[in-house]
């Protein structure tokens, strides 16, 4: 999917959610509507968790019903790098192969409640794992 400017509002969106939840993970997903417009759709994070989180499936069946098709997954990181932890990868990884074919996955770091960084990653068949496609600053606020 994507790429999606820094400003976007989906973006935008996501970061804010991040920050609503601090200093819990927050989860959700970004969805490509119709009108191939790209929308942050917030998810409840079952694990309550400050270092896991738990996607509610109602959330992927709202995308569903609503015909939205889930171009990526996000989570936060509260406190910590947007780096993929071991767990990330268990839980992004079927066999070796991405459990989302086609869906790309974001962490964004929330430090002290504020939105620092954001890493995108992408799966690449060519070296069999999920490449950083950026991890550039949040905001210039920092
Ligand atoms: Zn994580």
């Amino acid at each position: 999917m994507l790429p999606l400017s820094e400003s976007h509002s989906a973006l935008q969106d996501l970061r804010a959610h991040c920050e609503s939840t601090y200093p819990r993970e927050a989860c959700g997903v970004l969805v490509i509507d119709a009108q191939q417009q790209v929308h942050c759709i917030p998810g409840r994070n079952l694990a309550a968790s400050p270092s896991h989180f738990t996607l509610d499936p109602a959330t992927l069946v709202q995308c569903r019903r609503r015909g939205f098709e889930i171009c990526a997954l996000y989570h936060s990181h509260c406190d910590a790098p947007p780096t993929m932890s071991a767990q990330d990868r268990a839980c992004a990884l079927v066999a070796g192969r991405p459990a989302w074919p086609g869906v790309d996955l974001i962490i964004n770091s929330v430090t002290r409640g504020l939105s620092t960084h954001l890493a995108h990653y992408q799966w690449s068949t060519a070296v069999g794992r999920f490449l950083d496609r950026r991890a550039k600053p949040a905001s210039a606020t920092t």
